[in-house]
């Protein structure tokens, strides 16, 4: 099962971060979406949230719920095989859980999806939650003109992938594009959602 958007919630935004928990940039993240009472979802990487418990609390005290990202983010375990990648999976589920954390799914690194891989997440009954609209901010810095067109235009019940993991000299900058990019959309009445269970297994899609 992948989940791309959630089609049922037309008034609603499903915003996601991904590679935390992060020292820099989840604390000021969490600041910006109490700012709009947003609820998001954050996909997390098991090894990250081992060393960042109080991160962890502050994201499931602020009522935002949190999915599995692997437990290192490591891209050769893309490439192997079913036995391995399940493994791979419920390994990092495992990890989750044992923080008191419930997963609401799978989202591979890079959303790469392979034939195997889709084998392995549903041997694993984890649904694959990937996105409709996504920045590239990892990679290159978010800015304002790109985050006022795409408030413009987006469709309710749209998964946004973002990153809480960003860079000590930019985070201020990713911090201000998303306050803009939240406001844009509450403007059109759009509120902001986090995913569950029932929405990633398929239940309430
Ligand atoms: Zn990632």
């Amino acid at each position: 099962m992948i989940l791309r958007r959630v089609k049922s919630h037309s008034q609603s935004v499903f915003l996601t971060f991904d590679d935390g928990p992060d020292p820099v940039g989840t604390k000021p993240v969490l600041e910006v979406l109490a700012k709009y009472d947003a609820r998001a979802t954050f996909f997390v990487i098991t090894d990250k949230a081992k060393r960042e418990p109080t991160l962890i609390e502050e994201i499931l005290s602020a009522g935002h719920t949190i999915g599995n990202h692997s437990a290192d983010h490591a891209y050769r375990h893309l490439f192997r095989g079913e036995a391995h990648l399940r493994t791979w999976i419920e390994s990092a589920d495992q990890g989750l859980r044992a923080q008191g954390i419930n997963p609401v799914g799978f989202r591979p690194p890079a959303g790469v999806l392979t034939p195997h891989l889709l084998a392995a997440a549903r041997a694993s009954a984890q649904p694959v939650v990937l996105w409709n609209e996504r920045f590239f901010d990892a990679v290159i810095p978010w800015g304002e003109a790109r985050a006022r067109r795409s408030a413009g235009r987006l469709k309710g019940g749209s998964i946004v992938l973002l990153h809480d993991r960003q860079r000590a000299a930019r985070v201020n900058k990713f911090c201000k594009t998303l306050d803009t990019y939240l406001a844009c959309l509450e403007q059109r009445g759009l509120r902001f959602e986090a995913l569950t269970n029932e929405i990633c297994s398929g239940v309430q899609r």
